[in-house]
């Protein structure tokens, strides 16, 4: 019995998740361009350029990790 629990994983899954389950990718601002091809990349709204970088919101990513290969400057990770 309790085969197959993962504890600490379930409640972070789904609709109601609070955190970003997977890695939320990182921006490096020195490779960045602004050219904003990560924000159309992106299928969750999740990134937008201020100050001309691209700035990933945490709560909305959900790693699906479509900007980093978006990228044309390879800033995304
Ligand atoms: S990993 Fe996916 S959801 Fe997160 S910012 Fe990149 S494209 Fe958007
Ligand atoms: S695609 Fe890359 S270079 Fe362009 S805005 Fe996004 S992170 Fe910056």
């Amino acid at each position: 019995m309790g085969q197959g629990m993962r504890p600490g994983w379930g409640p972070n899954i789904g609709p109601g998740a609070t955190e970003a389950p997977t890695a939320v990718p990182h921006v490096d601002p020195e490779k960045c361009a602004g050219c904003g091809e990560c924000v159309k990349a992106c299928p969750f709204g999740a990134i937008e350029i201020r100050d001309g970088k691209a700035v990933v919101d945490e709560a909305s990513c959900r790693g699906c990790r479509a900007c980093v290969s978006a990228c044309p400057t390879g800033a995304i990770s």
